[in-house]
């Protein structure tokens, strides 16, 4: 074994199904009186079922989180929250909500509880992405990370089937890259191939019943495991690719990661070969890249980027923009093999279908 270092987190974890009633208690803990709940325009509907179970521990609702954490939207909801002199925030959703109640925790301390609906993981990271002009930067600081986090299985009933096929390979990739991390650990390395695993028999079972509850729970668990990897080390490629694809050509989050992936596996096969191997046991298919490319087929998520809208035009750019500033990656890359890497990933190619 070789030597590591391993830094937990501080977070209260309560999963199960129907939790969201146990929300209330939870702020009790925590010492709060005054939630302002937080939720898209979409899940309103959410929002609401969690202010009438806060009863006089609601102090509002703020139902206009964004995609990207835009900073207008923030101060939009830092205004409401000093008029309702707000004590905590209650974000329920995914990503971009919890995103907003980080952005609200850093700009006032303002504790979180979060209750995902997703499973992108953003509740047990440390990381705020914000946008700002059109510019998304991200910062790094445990303070941001809520506090505590309420699963409850229930509220992921309702979420769609292509989004819950893209949701879990976001999930999938950051346990895939935590595997490789240059600060990997033993203990993140369980965590990983648990979450690989959890996935890989929840999603093809939602493909074919997105109201399995015992998949759906099984698929929360794995979005835990994976958030968790990536809230304890650093990621890689896989990452750096997803962050540059996004940002500069506006694509959509989960449906990225779900096309990169694969391509980035393949890549790395060569440099960890053992590890590699290890996610293909998992996936119980003979090569990794493949393993999650037939899961990717299952669940009916894209495999393109020339799909997703991205313009050909963009591959030179994009290659320059992963190598220009050096990403810890187990295998180096150059301009002309970040190049062929998208190629592949833009036009479908290195797919057996
Ligand atoms: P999202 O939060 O943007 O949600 C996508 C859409 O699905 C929204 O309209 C939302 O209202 C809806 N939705 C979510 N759950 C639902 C449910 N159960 N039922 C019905 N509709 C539901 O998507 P996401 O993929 O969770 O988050 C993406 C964002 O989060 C990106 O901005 C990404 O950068 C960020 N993110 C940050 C971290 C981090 O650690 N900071 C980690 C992962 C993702």
């Amino acid at each position: 074994m070789t030597d590591f270092v391993y830094r937990s987190s501080a977070v209260r974890v309560v999963f199960g199904s129907g939790t969201i009633d146990r929300v209330a208690e939870e702020l009790e803990l925590l010492g709060c009186g005054r939630a302002l709940v937080l939720a898209t325009p979409g899940q309103v509907d959410h929002a609401d079922a969690v202010r009438d179970r806060l009863g006089g521990r609601a102090a509002g609702v703020f139902t206009g989180a964004r995609m990207h954490t835009p900073v207008e939207t923030t101060e939009e909801a830092l205004t409401l929250a000093r008029a309702l002199e707000a004590d905590c925030t209650v974000a329920v959703g995914g990503g971009s909500t919890i995103g907003l109640g980080k952005a609200l925790t850093h700009r006032t301390g303002l504790p979180q509880v979060a209750v995902p609906t997703t499973y992108a993981g953003s509740e047990v990271t440390p990381v705020l992405g914000e946008t700002r002009d059109g510019r998304k930067t991200t910062l790094r600081d445990p303070a941001v990370a809520p506090r505590t986090v309420v699963y409850d299985v229930d509220l992921t009933m309702s979420l769609p089937a292509g989004l819950t096929g893209t949701s879990g390979l976001n999930a999938m990739a950051h346990a895939v890259e935590a595997l490789w991390a240059r600060d990997r650990n033993p203990v993140t390395s369980l965590l990983a191939l648990e979450a690989v695993g959890a996935f890989a028999t929840a999603l093809p079972r939602l493909a074919d019943d997105p109201l399995d509850r015992d998949a759906r729970s099984a698929a929360l668990y794995g979005a835990w495991l994976s958030g968790t990897c990536l809230g304890t080390v650093g990621m890689a490629l896989h990452h750096k690719l997803c962050h540059v694809l996004g940002g500069t050509f506006d694509l959509p989050h989960s449906e990225v990661h779900a096309v990169v992936l694969p391509h980035v596996v393949d890549f790395n096969a060569p440099a960890v070969p053992a590890i590699v191997e290890s996610i293909a046991r998992v996936l119980k298919a003979p090569r990794a890249g493949d393993g999650i490319r037939e899961l990717r087929d299952r669940v009916g998520a894209p495999r393109s980027l020339r799909e997703l809208g991205m313009p050909r035009s963009g591959i030179a750019r994009a290659a320059e923009l992963v190598t220009a500033d050096g990403y810890p990656n187990v295998r180096p890359i150059d301009r002309a093999e970040a190049e062929d890497l998208l190629i592949a990933a833009w036009s479908n190619c290195g797919d057996a279908g």
